[in-house]
């Protein structure tokens, strides 16, 4: 397992995100990339900086199985959570990803689930699926790839399991 850490050039580790991180009981080698921005709030600017930036990461991934990508202004509620979702992944070989909520419910089958933290498997990569610049998320088209691809993705759990910091400097 392998954390990949997508970032904007002057942006820096939350400690309160990075401690989440460091706490989990599941270890592996931690990728931080700082490429992925543009002092922008204009979405269309950032979009392939973003995608760009995700994409590097994957190249990283080598031979792990499992890739957990990681917003650095996500917190981790709960210090089993990567280890959680690893284990959901080898119990369920159908699912490509799986993804966290940050609010409770919601739908079963979302069309959408944000990269905010997400658990892929390695053969989602061996397929050759990677982030594109497609507005109006890079998530958006990641999940419509994965499933063409023939895998399921959806949320982990019916739980807020991340908090979301929403910190954009
Ligand atoms: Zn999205």
């Amino acid at each position: 397992m392998i954390y990949l850490l997508p970032m904007a050039p002057w942006q820096k580790t939350i400690p309160e995100c990075w401690d989440s991180i460091m706490a989990q009981t599941l270890r592996g080698k931690i990728v931080v990339n700082f490429s992925g921005g543009e002092r922008t709030n204009e979405q269309l600017v950032k979009l392939p900086f973003i995608a760009k930036c995700r994409n590097e990461l994957v190249e990283c991934v080598g031979n792990e199985k499992y890739s957990a990508m990681i917003d650095r202004d996500v917190v981790l509620v709960e210090n089993n959570i990567i280890e959680t979702m690893c284990e959901y992944l080898e119990g369920n070989p159908d699912f490509g990803a799986v993804g966290l909520r940050e609010l409770p419910g919601g739908d079963e089958k979302p069309e959408h689930v944000p990269l905010s933290c997400v658990m892929v498997r390695k053969e989602v990569w061996d397929t050759g699926i990677r982030f594109k610049d497609k507005m109006p998320c890079e998530c958006l088209s990641f999940i419509q790839d994965v499933r063409q691809a023939g895998f399921k993705m959806g949320y982990l759990r019916n739980q807020a399991d991340i908090k979301h910091l929403h910190v954009f400097l």
